[in-house]
């Protein structure tokens, strides 16, 4: 069965081709917006790699590139559209009904319009996506994951804030958490390859990319997460504030005359690794800054270590301890140095990382932690698309035989 995965986000379009079930990736790519706004796309077959680039960003262009890519005979993939059997999407908010793996339809694309308030800045390109693909191949099953949908088992206790109990009754606001294919995937893998049995393990996942996010999973489920209503709370990110204080945003608004929309772009765009070193939101412009001597990069970097570091320390009082610690995403699985500061200092919990694995297998799978150490570390290369593509096959087998019976 070829299952291609769609990945649409708000500023580069992901698509990943599988064969399953033997989750073969047969081709992959990435289309992203640059500082200038064009589009750099990067290919990569069984057989080589290629690079793309062209004006402007358009949602429709690059899906019909990769439609292109996918029947191009260079890269000896598929002969015509018709073999996708299956296109499964990331969909970035699925509000209290979203739980699981489900078919793409009007009417639940109609009910996914109703919640683009929750995620303002990711939910319309999401959505962009998912529309021009399912006109482009109008004659495939889609289905999609929501990415709130794994943390659908917080109990109620970790996902409600501190408001009056009526906002949550009459307009569900509450935490949501996101990134949750990511760490599912993460943290199923990790513990496979620990050799802990998942179901009975306690596990923080760290997802860290532009995005970031942190997540307790005890006994295979989703108890707790970082990010909450919206994408914005939990850590610190590229150019999100994370966790802050509510009557920040008041005093903001009261005080400098700022609107709702200034004080969007604020926390959501000009905060993070961005806003305290003043050099970038990108991880790796920063830590280049701090080993040139810039004093605001590298306190940027002690405040995105620290914030990450106590969430370890909050989740393992939730979860009654700690098995293990999976790193993925761009800075997780990429930067030894990331994982070095985070995990310092943390030996009373029974995390000691190996100094030398963690920089020689740095971005592969791998096991970090020392030989006697309590807690395992393991790097994960992010493969939400992977999580995706078999919970679209499988959702769509159970449809063909519920069909045929
Ligand atoms: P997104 O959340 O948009 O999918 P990624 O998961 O690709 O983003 O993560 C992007 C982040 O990863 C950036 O901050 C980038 O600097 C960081 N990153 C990528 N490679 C490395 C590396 N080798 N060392 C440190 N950081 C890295």
């Amino acid at each position: 069965m070829n299952v291609l995965v769609i990945n649409s986000g708000s500023s580069s379009i992901k698509f990943r081709l599988f064969c399953m079930p033997e989750e073969i990736l047969v081709l992959q790519g990435v289309a992203e917006k640059n500082s200038e706004g064009n589009t750099t796309f990067r290919i990569s077959s069984q057989k080589e790699k290629t690079v793309k680039k062209w004006n402007g960003y358009s949602c429709k262009k690059i899906l019909d590139a990769i439609l292109k890519e996918l029947v191009s005979p260079a890269n000896e993939c598929l002969s015509s559209l018709s073999e996708v059997d299956v296109v499964g999407h990331r969909m970035i908010h699925g509000g209290e009904n979203g739980t699981g793996c489900v078919e793409i339809t009007d009417s639940l694309v109609a009910e996914m319009q109703k919640l683009v308030s929750l995620a303002p800045l990711h939910y319309p390109t999401n959505l962009e996506g998912i529309n021009a693909t399912r006109k482009l191949i109008p004659d495939v099953f889609h289905a999609g994951v929501f990415d709130t949908a794994f943390h659908h088992t917080l109990p109620e206790k970790a996902f409600l804030y501190g408001i009056p109990f009526s906002w949550y009754q009459k307009h569900k606001i509450r935490k949501f958490g996101f990134h949750g294919t990511s760490h599912k995937y993460a943290s199923q893998r990790a513990s496979q390859i620990a050799g802990l049995d998942y179901q009975s393990s306690k596990i923080v996942s760290c997802h860290l990319g532009n995005g970031a996010s942190v997540a307790a999973i005890k006994n295979g489920k989703s108890i707790d997460t970082s990010m909450g209503l919206t994408p914005v709370e939990g850590v610190l990110m590229g150019t999100r504030c994370g966790d802050i204080d509510a009557g920040v945003l008041i005093y903001l608004q009261q005080n400098f005359n700022l609107s709702n929309r200034e004080v969007q772009q604020i926390i959501n765009k000009e905060s993070g690794l961005l806003g305290i070193s003043g050099v970038s939101g990108d991880y790796r412009a920063v830590e280049k800054a701090a080993q040139e001597g810039n004093k605001a990069a590298r306190t940027a970097l002690a405040v995105y270590h620290y914030r990450i570091k106590k969430y370890f320390g909050a989740y393992a009082a939730a979860m009654g301890g700690l098995d293990l610690l999976a790193f993925t995403g761009g800075i997780g699985q990429n930067s030894a140095n990331a994982r070095k500061e985070i995990c310092s200092d943390l030996e009373f919990l029974g995390v000691q990382l190996s100094e030398k694995q963690n920089t020689e297998l740095n971005g592969t799978e791998a096991i970090i932690q020392q030989e006697k150490a309590n807690v395992k570390i393991v790097i994960i290369p992010a493969n939400e698309e992977l999580m995706i593509a078999r919970e679209v096959a499988d959702l769509a087998k159970r449809k063909q035989k519920d069909r045929l019976s």
